[in-house]
């Protein structure tokens, strides 16, 4: 995602050199959000970006895995040979973790790649027993789908809650009800012992059948293939990128998921891994390289993060970034269909997390951006448009 939407925004910003598509995926460059909702129940059979590479004059060389970068001599290393760049932008996103002795294990799959989905497909269509390790994201996303089909499907979750990695538990607990009102079984505090070829082994004893075993526990920035390469790496493996997305090395960007940023608006540095961050970095990217050489002033990357989620019948929202120091402010029931939580800091929006409530979502993001301080008791009202909470 973030590699086309570079390439595509350089030509749209008026690059004219030659841009070079390197992805060591065979497939035609596709999106991932359907992977884990139509592609999976099959009402759709690919994702493939609407993209004319070749009207755009954009090279694509699929199926190609770089192996290293030489940053000093501008050029990567990969099993064709050496390939020399002038301006290099990392966008490798993020692998799948594995589960510790799942691998190699009959029976057990991932879903990052179509690949994966194509795999997941057929087991879908047999209406097998399920286990789902992990109750994050794509975890729910793919319980949904796996309903949807008519399969019996358990969630194993080693938090106490869903989503407890990205939500506080007052907002993650009303979500799982949603899994018992969709017919799958959420199990929490469950810590997985072991996989075997049609079971899963929890630690405390207890054994699930499963046909086939999904692992949702996270994804990591793919940059095994930059060690060594001099160019600084986070905390978490990623690309450590300045706030135009430039690295430490020179001439070298990184966006999308394989990147962190520091964010001048929530003053810490975030690693996002959501669609619209591959979205709207690209464009910064392309924008500093073509200002690079005509001394336009520097574009600075502060989004607020956006990201979107489909749920067992819901459509779930969330923009901004909170922390836990953060008030939060419900706007609605959340036993209902529809609710939204707000979280402020000194009276601002900083991030809200929308159940079915796309209006909220469109403009409590407008408000995050400009910084607009509210009125907690009107914003309460569910009633209100969130824009007439203005303080
Ligand atoms: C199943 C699924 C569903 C999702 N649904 C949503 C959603 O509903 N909403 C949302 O906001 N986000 C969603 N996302 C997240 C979103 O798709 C990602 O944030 C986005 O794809 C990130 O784009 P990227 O270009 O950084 O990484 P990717 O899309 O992962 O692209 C990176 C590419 O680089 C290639 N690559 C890696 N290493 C090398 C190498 N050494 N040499 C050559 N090529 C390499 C990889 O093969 C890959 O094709 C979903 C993700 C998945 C997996």
């Amino acid at each position: 995602m973030a590699g086309v939407q570079t390439a595509v925004a350089l030509r749209e910003q008026g690059f004219t050199g030659s841009v070079t598509l390197i992805g060591a995926e065979p497939h035609q460059p596709y999106d991932r959000p359907p992977l884990s909702k139509a592609v999976l129940l099959g009402t759709a059979e690919g994702s493939a970006f609407d993209v004319d590479f070749e009207a755009l004059g954009i090279e694509l060389r699929l199926g190609r895995e770089v192996l290293g970068v030489h940053p000093a001599e501008h050029e990567l290393d990969t099993a064709e040979g050496p390939v020399p760049y002038d301006v290099l932008v990392l966008a490798t996103g993020a692998e799948p973790i594995r589960l510790p002795g799942a691998e190699g294990v009959p029976g057990v799959h991932l879903l990052r790649t179509l690949d994966d989905a194509e795999r997941l497909r057929p087991v879908l269509a047999r209406q097998h027993d399920i286990v789902v390790v992990g109750a994050g994201w794509i975890g729910a996303e793919f319980a949904t789908a796996a309903r949807e089909a008519g399969c019996a499907v358990t969630v194993v979750e080693a938090a106490d809650r869903p989503l407890a990695g990205a939500l506080p538990a007052e907002v993650a607990a009303p979500m799982a009800a949603w899994y018992a009102d969709a017919g799958a079984t959420l199990r929490t505090h469950a810590r997985v012992r072991s996989v075997e070829p049609g079971a899963v082994l929890l630690d405390d004893g207890s054994r699930l059948p499963a046909d086939a075993v999904v692992v949702g526990i996270g994804a990591r920035p793919a940059t095994a293939w930059l060690a060594g390469s001099g160019i600084e790496l986070g905390s978490h493996g990623e690309v450590v990128a300045d706030d135009r997305l430039r690295t430490s090395a020179p001439d070298v960007y990184a966006v999308g998921d394989c990147a962190s940023f520091p964010s001048g608006r929530y003053g810490e540095r975030l690693l996002v891994h959501h669609w619209d961050n591959a979205l709207q970095g690209p464009r910064t990217v392309a924008a500093n390289i073509l200002g690079g050489a005509t001394g336009e002033p520097p574009a600075v990357y502060d989004p607020v993060p956006y990201f979107w989620s489909e749920q067992f019948g819901r459509f779930v929202q969330y923009a901004g970034h909170h922390a836990s120091a953060d008030t939060t402010l419900w706007r609605g029931d959340p036993t209902g269909p529809s609710w939204t939580v707000c979280w402020l800091r000194e009276g601002r929006l900083v991030a809200l997390l929308a159940v079915g409530r796309p209006r909220d979502l469109a403009q409590g993001r407008r408000l995050i951006e400009a910084g607009t301080p509210m009125d907690p008791t009107l914003l309460a009202d569910p009633a209100r448009p969130l824009k007439a909470a203005m303080a």
